[in-house]
């Protein structure tokens, strides 16, 4: 079984920034990853609000993030991780294919993956028009109209990014205040093409193969109306997904890693580090942060 210090769970800004501090301090680190490194930012088109840097794509960032990584050393393999065991200064992390490693300390960075909205049609109309990435999908709706469903920072976000593909796009969100920033916000309202639709639910999926419309009702009226587009763009946050390490953390009710700032969990020698931790604010500022934080606590155990 291949040993590390530090094994990491997750290749987002938390993980990677972590195996950088790890590097670092002249330990060893292993960053396993399910899908591809980079997180949930590496889809955001243009990143304004990291200390130093004033714009950046998701995919740069992302990027640079990994090659910092991986030339400090930091070893980045694919795999789904799906338990640890925890034998004190010994921790054995199994993954789906049957490989396990054996780690000094673990520290569990595995972020959040997109809310479905949960209404019929959606998951079979996957890929013929429902979306949950902007910038992967939005250049096949190239000047047609489309929806985004959401208020947060992503929603309002993709809905800008899609204004520059796109003929027209409806952003329907179920308040009239957006978590999104104001300035973002005052932005997409300058826009010709963008139209508020507040206050308002998706509903209805409409199309046999392909999307066709959207059916939103209207919350302080109970009416209903169609919205004539040719995608949806599903934008209403992340859920957690850490059931896999329910046998060395506990979990809020939510499903997130219950872990304070200083990224303890319950268990000595495993830490939880950026969104998929119970945590205040969920940025990427944050989640650089947490990483560093996780990562000298890990090498702090390490001692
Ligand atoms: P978010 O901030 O959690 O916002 C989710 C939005 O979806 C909220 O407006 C929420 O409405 C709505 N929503 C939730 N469940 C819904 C449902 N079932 N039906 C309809 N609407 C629903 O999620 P996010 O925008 O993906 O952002 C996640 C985190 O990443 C945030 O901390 C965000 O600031 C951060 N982020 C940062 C950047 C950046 O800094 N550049 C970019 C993207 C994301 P309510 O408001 O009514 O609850």
């Amino acid at each position: 079984m291949d040993r590390y210090d530090v094994v990491i769970v997750g290749a987002g800004t938390a993980g990677l920034t972590a195996a950088i501090y790890v590097q670092r301090a002249n330990r060893s680190a292993l960053v396993l990853e399910a899908k591809s490194y980079g997180g949930q930012i590496i889809n955001t088109p243009d990143i304004e609000n990291y200390p130093g840097i004033k714009h950046v794509s998701g995919f740069d960032f992302s990027t640079t993030l990994y090659e910092q990584a991986t030339e400090l050393g930091a070893k980045v393999t694919y795999a789904e991780v799906t338990g640890v065991d925890d034998e004190g200064s010994r921790k054995v992390v199994h993954t789906a294919d049957g490989t396990a490693y054996e780690a000094g300390a673990v520290i569990i960075a595995t972020g959040a993956r997109n809310r479905p909205l949960g209404i019929a049609r959606e998951q079979e109309l996957v890929g013929r028009g429902v979306s949950y990435c902007a910038t992967c999908d939005g250049m096949f709706f190239r000047g047609k109209d489309v929806a985004v469903n959401g208020g947060g920072n992503t929603a309002v976000e993709d809905a800008a990014y899609l204004a520059g593909v796109c003929n027209k796009v409806y952003l329907i969100h179920r308040r009239d205040q957006f978590r999104a920033d104001a300035a973002d916000v005052e932005r997409l309202r300058g826009m010709d093409n963008v139209e508020f639709v507040l206050n308002a639910t998706v509903t209805a999926i409409e199309g046999d193969e392909f999307v066709t419309g959207v059916q939103v009702t209207d919350k302080t009226d109970g009416s209903t109306r169609t919205l004539p587009v040719s995608a949806l763009f599903v934008a209403i946050g992340q859920v957690p997904d850490n059931v896999a390490f329910r046998g060395v953390v506990d979990l809020d009710e939510k499903g997130y890693v219950v872990a304070g700032e200083d990224c303890l969990t319950r268990t000595p020698g495993v830490f939880a580090a950026g969104d998929c931790r119970t945590k205040g604010v969920r940025q990427l500022a944050t989640a650089a942060g947490d990483g560093a934080v996780a990562a000298s606590a890990a090498v702090a155990y390490l001692r």
